[in-house]
């Protein structure tokens, strides 16, 4: 069905300058102090009972309308340190201190913010017909989501206590495809994502006497080349998988050896054993270059951050989708899933509820040509001039994907909310 932005809600004033507030001010991931105060205070104003502080910086409000189902409603809040480049009028100018101490710029990046300010206006348009719907809206602010960190500490800090067993979990992702557009799988949908730093312990000394030293760089470029056959030369062509090293750090000085090489690989998965045997091939490299150079001490490889599979409950998600495809939406269930990750799934699986997650248009349809929307939908491939999520440039049209996202949201939680 064709996208009906008639039928869509718009936003109050207010969560329209609230998206716009939180976009100001985008903090790092599990430091979201102003962003969770902020949420916290406009769940209050909506007579929500709001728990602060639920894993750090989470935020979880319960709004109670009679017996029936309890429909869990999740936004995440982190920012990412990138320097912003949209030249948005309400673009961010904010710094951070990330956890080596080094200040950096912020920016929401992945459109987290409209996440935060969508299910708010969701929440809006649910209590204006609170006639229509019986049930317990459970909203879980999470931070830390690009970390991967936030749904694990949430759980770990008594999320249960608070929301108990819901019905179903819900949860959207902006993404640059046209606004009208939303986007899902059922079973898996995200990856699973691993990150690992590597340190790899060579010599120093002079650049003049290499023989002296043990070279920690040629190692780490041995490194990154041999890694890059675990996905082309070892991993079959039907295996979907990911490997890209993201990071490389080493030495200052013009005219010496460093000691020391860090690497920062990451892994993509769509099942426990493909991720099981990525995760020992990137071990075996790794210290087999370093035993090649000669290193005495072993590199050490050390999981710093990830997410599990995002799986959708397949029958949650064919009813969710059913009833967005029926608003005025343009639903899409597509059979691959995204190589990108997400922690929302934890919530479900450690709550023993069913998961939907689903990502959708915050781009103004005008802005691709046909031929770009043709290849959008045969191939998936974004145009050139649309930025993706996690660039410098990448910004939402307000004016689309606000509306698109309150859209989604109010229509799935309003379809298992009247469905006691
Ligand atoms: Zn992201
Ligand atoms: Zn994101």
């Amino acid at each position: 069905m064709a996208p009906d932005m008639k039928r869509w809600s718009s936003p109050s004033p207010s969560v329209t300058d609230l998206y716009r507030d939180l976009h100001r001010h985008p903090e790092l991931s599990g430091r979201e102090t102003r962003t969770a105060a902020r949420l916290a205070s406009e769940l209050s104003l909506r007579q929500f009972d709001v728990t602060h502080g639920v894993g750090g910086t989470g935020v979880v409000g319960m709004l109670r309308n009679g017996d029936g189902p309890t429909v869990l409603l999740r936004a995440d809040i982190d920012g990412l340190p990138i320097r912003e480049a949209t030249g948005a009028p309400y673009a961010s100018a904010a710094t951070g201190v990330d956890r080596d101490g080094t200040t950096v710029p912020v920016m929401h990046a992945c459109g987290h913010d409209l996440h935060a300010a969508a299910l708010i206006g969701a929440i809006d348009v649910l209590q204006a017909c609170g006639d229509r719907w019986a049930g317990t809206v459970a909203v879980v602010f999470q931070p830390a989501e690009e970390t991967g960190e936030g749904a694990l500490a949430m759980v770990a800090d008594g999320l249960a206590g608070i929301v108990g067993t819901p019905t179903v979990a819900l949860g959207q992702h902006v993404s640059p495809v046209p606004a009208g557009a939303v986007v899902t799988a059922e079973g898996v949908y995200g990856a699973a994502s691993d990150n690992f730093r590597i340190r790899i312990h060579g010599v120093g000394g002079h650049a003049s006497s290499p023989e002296a030293a043990v070279d920690p760089i040629i190692v780490a470029a041995a490194i990154v080349m041999r890694l890059q056959t675990v996905i082309s030369r070892e991993t079959a062509a039907h295996e979907p998988a990911v490997l890209t090293v993201s990071s490389i750090h080493a030495g200052h000085a013009e005219n010496a050896i460093p000691d020391e090489a860090e690497l920062t690989v990451n892994l993509r998965s769509f099942n426990a054993s493909t991720r099981h045997r990525l995760i020992n091939a990137v071990r075996r490299i790794v210290e087999a270059e370093a035993a090649a150079a000669g290193m005495e001490q072993s590199p050490s490889v050390e999981r710093i951050s990830g997410a599990p599979l995002l799986l959708n409950d397949p029958h949650a998600t064919h009813r969710t989708f059913g009833a967005i495809g029926e608003s005025g939406l343009d639903a899409h269930i597509v059979t691959q899933p995204m190589t990108g990750s997400e922690d929302f799934g934890v919530i479900g699986d450690a709550l023993g509820c069913p998961s939907v997650f689903w990502h959708w248009g915050g781009t103004a349809p005008d802005r691709y040509s046909p031929q770009e929307l043709s290849s959008l939908l045969t191939e998936g491939r974004l145009p050139a001039h649309i930025p993706m999520n996690h660039s410098p440039e990448y910004l939402p049209d307000l004016d689309w994907a606000l509306p698109a996202g309150i859209h989604a949201m109010s229509t799935a939680a309003l379809h298992w909310l009247q469905a006691s």
